[in-house]
Protein backbone atom coordinates (compact mmCIF):
# COMPACT_ATOMS: atom_id res chain seq x y z
CA UNK A 1 0.00 0.00 0.00
CA UNK A 2 1.46 3.28 -0.73
CA UNK A 3 0.78 6.30 1.70
CA UNK A 4 1.16 9.71 0.16
CA UNK A 5 2.25 12.67 2.31
CA UNK A 6 1.34 16.22 0.73
CA UNK A 7 2.77 19.55 2.07
CA UNK A 8 0.09 21.71 3.26
CA UNK A 9 -1.17 24.78 1.05
CA UNK A 10 -3.64 26.49 3.34
CA UNK A 11 -3.03 29.55 4.68
CA UNK A 12 -1.20 29.87 8.58
CA UNK A 13 -0.53 26.18 8.16
CA UNK A 14 2.73 24.80 8.67
CA UNK A 15 2.29 21.39 10.17
CA UNK A 16 2.75 17.98 8.49
CA UNK A 17 1.11 14.94 8.95
CA UNK A 18 3.80 12.06 8.68
CA UNK A 19 7.31 12.88 10.51
CA UNK A 20 10.39 10.64 10.14
CA UNK A 21 9.54 9.00 13.00
CA UNK A 22 5.89 7.79 11.71
CA UNK A 23 7.19 7.17 8.42
CA UNK A 24 9.78 4.30 9.36
CA UNK A 25 7.07 2.79 11.51
CA UNK A 26 4.73 2.81 8.72
CA UNK A 27 7.22 1.75 6.56
CA UNK A 28 7.77 -1.42 9.53
CA UNK A 29 4.11 -2.21 8.73
CA UNK A 30 4.63 -2.80 4.94
CA UNK A 31 3.37 0.01 3.25
CA UNK A 32 5.54 2.35 1.13
CA UNK A 33 5.67 5.97 1.78
CA UNK A 34 5.82 8.97 -0.50
CA UNK A 35 6.17 12.93 0.80
CA UNK A 36 5.57 15.81 -1.12
CA UNK A 37 9.02 17.80 -1.59
CA UNK A 38 8.95 20.54 1.42
CA UNK A 39 6.13 19.03 3.01
CA UNK A 40 7.90 19.34 6.56
CA UNK A 41 9.71 22.31 6.25
CA UNK A 42 7.12 24.40 8.12
CA UNK A 43 7.68 21.41 11.40
CA UNK A 44 11.67 21.45 10.86
CA UNK A 45 11.28 18.62 9.03
CA UNK A 46 14.20 18.07 5.64
CA UNK A 47 13.37 16.25 2.57
CA UNK A 48 16.62 14.19 3.50
CA UNK A 49 14.95 13.46 6.78
CA UNK A 50 12.25 12.01 5.55
CA UNK A 51 14.11 10.04 2.46
CA UNK A 52 16.63 8.92 5.49
CA UNK A 53 13.65 7.45 7.44
CA UNK A 54 12.47 5.39 4.18
CA UNK A 55 10.22 7.51 2.28
CA UNK A 56 10.84 9.01 -1.56
CA UNK A 57 10.82 12.33 -1.90
CA UNK A 58 8.80 13.31 -5.18
CA UNK A 59 6.81 16.43 -6.48
CA UNK A 60 3.12 16.61 -5.91
CA UNK A 61 1.74 14.52 -8.71
CA UNK A 62 4.31 11.73 -8.29
CA UNK A 63 4.01 11.13 -4.33
CA UNK A 64 -0.04 11.06 -5.46
CA UNK A 65 0.30 8.79 -7.94
CA UNK A 66 -0.64 5.33 -7.30
CA UNK A 67 -1.33 5.81 -3.84
CA UNK A 68 -4.17 4.54 -1.61
CA UNK A 69 -4.20 6.89 0.83
CA UNK A 70 -3.48 10.61 0.81
CA UNK A 71 -2.60 12.00 4.70
CA UNK A 72 -3.12 15.64 5.13
CA UNK A 73 -3.91 18.30 7.76
CA UNK A 74 -6.05 20.40 5.90
CA UNK A 75 -7.93 18.63 3.06
CA UNK A 76 -7.01 20.75 0.09
CA UNK A 77 -9.29 21.23 -2.72
CA UNK A 78 -10.06 18.51 -5.54
CA UNK A 79 -8.10 20.81 -8.34
CA UNK A 80 -5.04 20.65 -5.94
CA UNK A 81 -5.15 16.54 -5.72
CA UNK A 82 -3.50 16.03 -9.60
CA UNK A 83 -4.16 13.27 -11.14
CA UNK A 84 -6.16 11.65 -7.93
CA UNK A 85 -7.59 8.25 -9.05
CA UNK A 86 -11.48 7.14 -8.18
CA UNK A 87 -11.34 5.18 -4.73
CA UNK A 88 -8.16 6.61 -2.91
CA UNK A 89 -8.74 7.56 0.87
CA UNK A 90 -7.94 10.99 1.69
CA UNK A 91 -7.82 11.92 5.31
CA UNK A 92 -7.23 15.21 7.06
CA UNK A 93 -9.34 17.90 8.54
CA UNK A 94 -12.09 17.76 6.00
CA UNK A 95 -14.49 21.24 7.46
CA UNK A 96 -17.48 19.50 5.80
CA UNK A 97 -19.83 22.37 6.97
CA UNK A 98 -17.58 25.26 5.75
CA UNK A 99 -16.61 23.95 2.43
CA UNK A 100 -19.29 21.34 1.15
CA UNK A 101 -18.54 22.07 -2.59
CA UNK A 102 -15.20 20.81 -1.46
CA UNK A 103 -16.71 17.68 -0.10
CA UNK A 104 -19.11 17.26 -3.50
CA UNK A 105 -16.16 17.69 -5.57
CA UNK A 106 -14.79 14.55 -3.43
CA UNK A 107 -17.67 12.37 -3.78
CA UNK A 108 -17.99 13.23 -7.73
CA UNK A 109 -14.34 12.23 -8.80
CA UNK A 110 -14.97 9.23 -6.44
CA UNK A 111 -12.42 9.73 -3.59
CA UNK A 112 -12.99 7.95 0.05
CA UNK A 113 -12.68 11.46 2.39
CA UNK A 114 -11.87 10.46 5.64
CA UNK A 115 -12.80 13.96 7.90
CA UNK A 116 -10.45 13.25 10.93
CA UNK A 117 -12.03 15.48 13.14
CA UNK A 118 -15.26 13.54 13.20
CA UNK A 119 -12.89 10.63 15.04
CA UNK A 120 -15.47 8.88 17.70
CA UNK A 121 -14.58 9.97 20.89
CA UNK A 122 -14.16 6.53 22.37
CA UNK A 123 -11.41 4.83 24.00
CA UNK A 124 -10.47 3.00 21.44
CA UNK A 125 -10.41 5.63 19.10
CA UNK A 126 -8.59 8.21 21.71
CA UNK A 127 -4.46 7.89 19.96
CA UNK A 128 -6.29 8.49 16.64
CA UNK A 129 -8.21 11.77 17.75
CA UNK A 130 -6.83 15.02 16.38
CA UNK A 131 -8.86 17.45 18.05
CA UNK A 132 -7.78 16.23 21.09
CA UNK A 133 -3.88 16.17 20.68
CA UNK A 134 -3.73 19.89 18.70
CA UNK A 135 -6.23 21.14 20.90
CA UNK A 136 -3.80 20.09 24.25
CA UNK A 137 -0.98 22.27 22.35
CA UNK A 138 -3.04 24.68 21.55
CA UNK A 139 -3.95 24.95 25.41
CA UNK A 140 0.09 25.17 26.01
CA UNK A 141 0.69 28.30 23.02
CA UNK A 142 -2.10 30.17 24.80
CA UNK A 143 -0.54 30.34 27.89
CA UNK A 144 2.80 31.16 26.04
CA UNK A 145 1.68 33.75 23.72
CA UNK A 146 -0.36 35.56 26.69
CA UNK A 147 2.95 35.32 29.00
CA UNK A 148 4.73 37.32 25.93
CA UNK A 149 1.96 39.65 25.31
CA UNK A 150 1.89 40.27 29.02
CA UNK A 151 5.48 41.02 29.36
CA UNK A 152 5.55 40.81 33.52
CA UNK A 153 6.92 37.92 35.72
CA UNK A 154 3.85 34.88 36.14
CA UNK A 155 5.03 33.65 39.45
CA UNK A 156 5.39 35.45 42.92
CA UNK A 157 9.08 36.42 43.17
CA UNK A 158 10.43 37.58 47.15
CA UNK A 159 13.68 38.71 46.58
CA UNK A 160 16.22 41.24 48.06
CA UNK A 161 14.77 43.87 46.23
CA UNK A 162 10.50 43.31 47.05
CA UNK A 163 8.08 41.50 45.89
CA UNK A 164 6.99 41.20 42.47
CA UNK A 165 3.30 39.51 43.00
CA UNK A 166 1.89 36.47 40.63
CA UNK A 167 0.29 36.59 37.52
CA UNK A 168 -3.63 35.69 37.58
CA UNK A 169 -4.65 34.12 35.27
CA UNK A 170 -8.26 32.68 34.44
CA UNK A 171 -9.38 30.04 31.87
CA UNK A 172 -12.71 29.99 30.73
CA UNK A 173 -14.21 26.22 29.40
CA UNK A 174 -12.34 23.55 30.59
CA UNK A 175 -12.07 20.68 27.81
CA UNK A 176 -8.44 19.87 26.67
CA UNK A 177 -7.23 22.83 25.50
CA UNK A 178 -8.50 24.86 28.94
CA UNK A 179 -6.78 21.91 30.90
CA UNK A 180 -3.63 22.37 29.77
CA UNK A 181 -3.74 25.99 29.59
CA UNK A 182 -4.62 25.64 33.49
CA UNK A 183 -1.85 23.00 34.03
CA UNK A 184 0.81 25.11 31.98
CA UNK A 185 -0.70 28.35 34.03
CA UNK A 186 -0.05 26.64 37.05
CA UNK A 187 3.85 25.10 36.16
CA UNK A 188 4.91 28.70 35.61
CA UNK A 189 3.51 29.69 38.82
CA UNK A 190 0.68 31.87 38.20
CA UNK A 191 -2.84 32.17 40.25
CA UNK A 192 -5.02 30.18 38.10
CA UNK A 193 -9.46 29.81 37.96
CA UNK A 194 -11.50 28.34 35.56
CA UNK A 195 -14.57 27.75 35.01
CA UNK A 196 -17.10 25.76 32.53
CA UNK A 197 -20.97 24.80 32.21
CA UNK A 198 -20.08 20.70 32.24
CA UNK A 199 -19.93 20.14 36.30
CA UNK A 200 -17.33 17.15 35.81
CA UNK A 201 -15.06 20.04 35.40
CA UNK A 202 -14.90 21.18 38.71
CA UNK A 203 -13.33 18.57 40.46
CA UNK A 204 -10.50 18.46 37.08
CA UNK A 205 -9.73 22.34 38.03
CA UNK A 206 -9.41 21.58 41.67
CA UNK A 207 -7.17 18.61 41.20
CA UNK A 208 -4.49 20.76 39.01
CA UNK A 209 -4.14 23.51 41.72
CA UNK A 210 -6.58 25.89 40.64
CA UNK A 211 -9.59 27.38 41.92
CA UNK A 212 -13.27 26.47 40.35
CA UNK A 213 -15.44 29.44 39.82
CA UNK A 214 -19.38 28.31 38.77
CA UNK A 215 -22.58 29.13 38.48
CA UNK A 216 -24.94 27.77 41.41
CA UNK A 217 -27.94 29.76 40.74
CA UNK A 218 -28.63 28.16 37.61
CA UNK A 219 -28.26 24.24 36.77
CA UNK A 220 -25.64 23.89 34.40
CA UNK A 221 -24.67 20.82 32.21
CA UNK A 222 -24.30 17.70 34.93
CA UNK A 223 -21.45 15.72 34.83
CA UNK A 224 -19.26 15.49 31.65
CA UNK A 225 -22.51 16.08 28.97
CA UNK A 226 -23.52 14.62 26.07
CA UNK A 227 -20.28 12.55 24.52
CA UNK A 228 -18.05 15.55 26.77
CA UNK A 229 -19.44 18.38 24.65
CA UNK A 230 -21.31 21.30 26.19
CA UNK A 231 -24.81 22.77 24.50
CA UNK A 232 -26.49 25.88 24.34
CA UNK A 233 -27.09 27.40 27.66
CA UNK A 234 -30.44 29.08 28.62
CA UNK A 235 -30.42 32.74 28.27
CA UNK A 236 -30.95 32.74 32.18
CA UNK A 237 -27.81 30.63 32.67
CA UNK A 238 -26.08 33.29 30.25
CA UNK A 239 -27.16 35.95 32.46
CA UNK A 240 -25.80 34.02 35.56
CA UNK A 241 -22.89 33.31 34.57
CA UNK A 242 -22.14 37.07 33.19
CA UNK A 243 -22.71 38.43 36.51
CA UNK A 244 -20.49 35.61 38.32
CA UNK A 245 -17.53 36.57 35.97
CA UNK A 246 -17.65 40.16 35.85
CA UNK A 247 -16.93 40.98 38.76
CA UNK A 248 -13.93 38.09 38.68
CA UNK A 249 -12.70 38.98 35.00
CA UNK A 250 -12.00 42.79 36.23
CA UNK A 251 -9.38 41.37 38.72
CA UNK A 252 -7.34 39.06 36.10
CA UNK A 253 -4.55 40.19 34.43
CA UNK A 254 -4.67 36.93 31.94
CA UNK A 255 -8.47 35.25 30.63
CA UNK A 256 -8.05 32.19 28.48
CA UNK A 257 -10.98 31.46 26.50
CA UNK A 258 -11.66 27.97 24.64
CA UNK A 259 -15.37 27.53 24.56
CA UNK A 260 -16.87 25.66 21.93
CA UNK A 261 -20.70 23.97 21.33
CA UNK A 262 -20.10 21.38 18.33
CA UNK A 263 -21.76 22.37 14.93
CA UNK A 264 -23.06 26.12 16.86
CA UNK A 265 -20.81 29.38 16.48
CA UNK A 266 -18.89 29.76 20.02
CA UNK A 267 -20.51 31.16 22.87
CA UNK A 268 -20.18 34.74 23.51
CA UNK A 269 -17.97 34.80 27.34
CA UNK A 270 -16.77 38.39 27.43
CA UNK A 271 -18.37 41.55 26.53
CA UNK A 272 -16.39 44.77 25.48
CA UNK A 273 -17.46 46.33 28.89
CA UNK A 274 -16.14 43.09 30.40
CA UNK A 275 -12.53 44.11 28.63
CA UNK A 276 -13.17 48.12 29.93
CA UNK A 277 -12.90 46.59 33.67
CA UNK A 278 -9.97 44.99 32.92
CA UNK A 279 -6.92 47.00 33.99
CA UNK A 280 -4.52 48.01 31.03
CA UNK A 281 -1.61 45.66 29.99
CA UNK A 282 -4.38 42.72 30.33
CA UNK A 283 -3.94 40.23 28.01
CA UNK A 284 -6.96 37.81 26.38
CA UNK A 285 -6.55 34.95 24.34
CA UNK A 286 -9.44 33.92 22.33
CA UNK A 287 -8.75 30.02 21.22
CA UNK A 288 -12.64 30.09 19.84
CA UNK A 289 -12.01 32.77 16.90
CA UNK A 290 -11.89 30.71 14.48
CA UNK A 291 -15.47 29.65 15.18
CA UNK A 292 -16.82 33.28 15.79
CA UNK A 293 -15.03 33.91 18.81
CA UNK A 294 -15.92 33.88 22.69
CA UNK A 295 -14.71 37.26 23.13
CA UNK A 296 -16.20 40.77 21.46
CA UNK A 297 -13.89 42.38 19.32
CA UNK A 298 -11.93 39.54 18.71
CA UNK A 299 -10.46 39.23 15.19
CA UNK A 300 -8.78 35.78 13.98
CA UNK A 301 -5.49 35.64 12.92
CA UNK A 302 -4.32 39.48 14.72
CA UNK A 303 -3.81 40.74 17.97
CA UNK A 304 -5.77 43.85 18.97
CA UNK A 305 -5.72 46.25 21.42
CA UNK A 306 -9.30 47.29 22.99
CA UNK A 307 -9.30 49.57 26.31
CA UNK A 308 -5.71 48.79 26.71
CA UNK A 309 -6.09 45.35 26.74
CA UNK A 310 -4.57 42.71 24.36
CA UNK A 311 -6.80 40.74 22.45
CA UNK A 312 -4.54 37.99 20.71
CA UNK A 313 -6.95 36.10 18.50
CA UNK A 314 -4.44 33.50 16.73
CA UNK A 315 -5.92 31.29 13.74
CA UNK A 316 -4.67 27.55 13.60
CA UNK A 317 -3.35 28.17 17.26
CA UNK A 318 -2.00 24.45 17.62
CA UNK A 319 0.30 25.06 13.94
CA UNK A 320 2.22 27.88 15.66
CA UNK A 321 3.66 24.67 17.31
CA UNK A 322 3.75 23.03 14.31
CA UNK A 323 6.92 20.66 15.25
CA UNK A 324 5.16 19.31 18.33
CA UNK A 325 1.47 19.05 16.60
CA UNK A 326 2.91 17.23 13.61
CA UNK A 327 4.55 14.72 16.03
CA UNK A 328 1.25 14.32 17.52
CA UNK A 329 -1.22 14.26 14.19
CA UNK A 330 1.73 11.95 12.50
CA UNK A 331 0.81 9.73 15.09
CA UNK A 332 -2.83 10.20 15.11
CA UNK A 333 -2.89 9.05 11.63
CA UNK A 334 -0.42 5.83 12.52
CA UNK A 335 -2.27 4.56 15.41
CA UNK A 336 -5.65 4.84 12.70
CA UNK A 337 -3.60 3.15 10.54
CA UNK A 338 -2.22 0.44 11.99
CA UNK A 339 -5.10 -0.40 13.98
CA UNK A 340 -6.91 -1.39 10.07
CA UNK A 341 -3.86 -2.46 9.18
CA UNK A 342 -3.69 -6.50 7.46
CA UNK A 343 -0.37 -7.97 7.83
CA UNK A 344 -0.68 -10.45 5.18
CA UNK A 345 -1.95 -7.72 2.91
CA UNK A 346 0.11 -5.27 3.86
CA UNK A 347 -2.38 -2.37 3.44
CA UNK A 348 -4.92 -0.94 5.84
CA UNK A 349 -8.40 -2.77 5.26
CA UNK A 350 -11.65 -0.45 6.79
CA UNK A 351 -14.58 -2.43 7.06
CA UNK A 352 -17.80 -0.23 6.35
CA UNK A 353 -19.39 -1.28 9.62
CA UNK A 354 -17.18 -0.24 12.11
CA UNK A 355 -17.38 2.35 14.28
CA UNK A 356 -14.50 4.66 13.56
CA UNK A 357 -14.62 4.36 9.99
CA UNK A 358 -18.46 4.73 10.01
CA UNK A 359 -17.73 7.82 12.49
CA UNK A 360 -15.46 9.30 9.55
CA UNK A 361 -16.24 8.15 6.35
CA UNK A 362 -17.93 11.22 4.28
CA UNK A 363 -18.24 10.04 1.06
CA UNK A 364 -17.62 6.80 -1.21
CA UNK A 365 -18.46 4.91 -4.37
CA UNK A 366 -19.47 8.42 -5.42
CA UNK A 367 -21.90 9.88 -3.25
CA UNK A 368 -21.71 12.02 0.28
CA UNK A 369 -22.86 8.76 2.91
CA UNK A 370 -22.20 10.58 6.07
CA UNK A 371 -25.26 10.75 8.75
CA UNK A 372 -24.19 14.25 9.63
CA UNK A 373 -24.32 15.31 5.92
CA UNK A 374 -27.42 13.84 4.95
CA UNK A 375 -31.02 15.52 5.16
P1 LIG B 1 -14.70 21.55 23.33
O1 LIG B 1 -13.49 21.94 22.53
O2 LIG B 1 -15.91 21.10 22.59
O3 LIG B 1 -15.13 22.79 24.25
C1 LIG B 1 -14.20 23.37 25.16
C2 LIG B 1 -14.84 23.55 26.52
O4 LIG B 1 -15.71 24.69 26.51
C3 LIG B 1 -15.71 22.38 27.00
O5 LIG B 1 -15.23 21.92 28.25
C4 LIG B 1 -17.11 22.97 27.11
O6 LIG B 1 -17.86 22.37 28.15
C5 LIG B 1 -16.78 24.42 27.40
N1 LIG B 1 -17.89 25.35 27.17
C6 LIG B 1 -18.83 25.35 26.17
N2 LIG B 1 -19.69 26.38 26.32
C7 LIG B 1 -19.27 27.07 27.43
C8 LIG B 1 -19.75 28.24 28.10
N3 LIG B 1 -20.83 28.91 27.68
N4 LIG B 1 -19.09 28.66 29.22
C9 LIG B 1 -18.00 27.99 29.68
N5 LIG B 1 -17.51 26.88 29.09
C10 LIG B 1 -18.14 26.42 27.98
O7 LIG B 1 -14.30 20.44 24.40
P2 LIG B 1 -13.16 19.33 24.28
O8 LIG B 1 -11.84 19.93 24.58
O9 LIG B 1 -13.32 18.67 22.99
O10 LIG B 1 -13.46 18.33 25.48
C11 LIG B 1 -14.70 18.16 26.08
C12 LIG B 1 -14.71 16.84 26.89
O11 LIG B 1 -14.60 15.69 26.04
C13 LIG B 1 -13.59 16.72 27.90
O12 LIG B 1 -14.13 16.20 29.08
C14 LIG B 1 -12.64 15.73 27.29
O13 LIG B 1 -11.91 15.00 28.24
C15 LIG B 1 -13.60 14.83 26.54
N6 LIG B 1 -12.92 14.15 25.40
C16 LIG B 1 -12.94 12.79 25.34
C17 LIG B 1 -12.30 12.13 24.28
C18 LIG B 1 -12.29 10.64 24.17
O14 LIG B 1 -12.79 9.98 25.05
N7 LIG B 1 -11.74 10.08 23.11
C19 LIG B 1 -11.67 12.89 23.29
C20 LIG B 1 -11.70 14.30 23.37
C21 LIG B 1 -12.33 14.90 24.45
Amino acid sequence: MKIAVLKEIAANESRVGATPETVKKLIGLGASVAVESGAGFGARISDADYAAAGASVASRAEVIAGAQMVLGIQAPQLADLPGIAAGTIVAAIMSPFNDRGKIEAYAGAGLVAYAMEFMPRTTRAQSMDVLSSQSNLAGYKAVIDAGEAYGRAFPMMMTAAGTISAARVFIMGVGVAGLQAIATARRLGAVVSATDVRSATKEQIESLGAKAIFVDKVKGIEGEGAGGYATEMSDEYKAAQAELVSSHIAKQDIVITTALIPGRPAPRLITDAQLASMRPGSVVVDLAVDSGGNVEGAVAGQVVEVHGVKIIGHSNPASRIAPDASALFSRNFFNMISAFWNKEAKAAEWPADDDIVKGIKLTEGGRIVHERLLG
